[in-house]
């Protein structure tokens, strides 16, 4: 069986390597294209093992891999209870508010004209805007870092 190899490969490889060239195979290596082909690359990996070795993080033990995930999976109990009961009071208390301002309409228009009146408006804007950045806060992302 023909090889497609160069038979001076690995001497020149060695040669690379060691740095110590005979006359001969310099002068093949410069006309052979696997053994310029080799000298490319044994130089390039000498150069690469020359160099500093980049910083690399420690390995992160199995004991803090499994607190992590005991506490992912502990958050996505947690998160979906507190989903359930957030949903469920803040349409509790939606349905409070609601049903008092129609069942004591009368009283209700009383103080928020008060309100109004003694703050010059600002208050109930201060108070929506409140209620909205909460609101945004309760039901953004992060507060449900299981889902
Ligand atoms: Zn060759």
């Amino acid at each position: 069986m023909k090889s497609d190899l160069c038979p001076f490969e690995e001497k020149t490889y060695a040669s690379v390597t060691s740095g110590v060239w005979p006359e001969a195979l310099r002068a093949h290596a410069s006309d052979c294209p696997e053994c310029r082909d080799t000298v490319l690359c044994g130089r390039t990996l000498i150069d690469l093992a020359a160099r500093p070795a980049l910083p690399v993080d420690p390995p992160v033990s199995a004991g803090v891999i499994w607190v992590r995930a005991q506490y992912a999976q502990m958050q996505r109990r947690i998160s979906r209870a507190d989903l359930v009961l957030l949903t469920g009071s803040l349409g509790t208390t939606i349905a409070g508010i609601a049903g008092v301002a129609i069942w004591r309409w009368d009283i209700m228009r009383q103080w928020i004209a008060a309100v109004a009146q003694s703050t010059g408006g600002s208050f109930l804007l201060y108070a929506l805007i409140a209620t909205v950045a909460v609101g945004l806060y309760l039901f953004e992302e992060t507060f449900f870092p299981g889902r």
